[in-house]
């Protein structure tokens, strides 16, 4: 069974985290062989969560090109 975009996005954090099962794995890279937009997509997410785990880590010397808003959104994300 392949996997749609939608489930793509709900498998994204575990698939990150090294979560995934095997099976679901295969099918998880099955899908970015054939969907470009959900290798972007998963590009971005890694990218804000190494800027997060950066945020984290760091108060106190955050780059100064990391825009506020986007500071604050990705802690806001994180409390949830
Ligand atoms: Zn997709």
């Amino acid at each position: 069974m392949s996997m749609t975009c939608r489930d793509l996005v709900d498998f994204l954090m575990a698939y990150l985290d090294e979560e995934l099962p095997e099976a679901q794995r295969a099918s998880f890279e099955e899908h970015l062989g054939m969907c470009p937009p959900c290798v972007a997509y998963l590009d971005t997410y890694r990218e804000t969560v190494a800027l997060g785990k950066a945020v984290c880590s760091e108060d106190d010397s955050l780059p100064d090109d990391v825009p506020e808003a986007l500071v604050q959104a990705i802690l806001t994300a994180r409390r949830k």
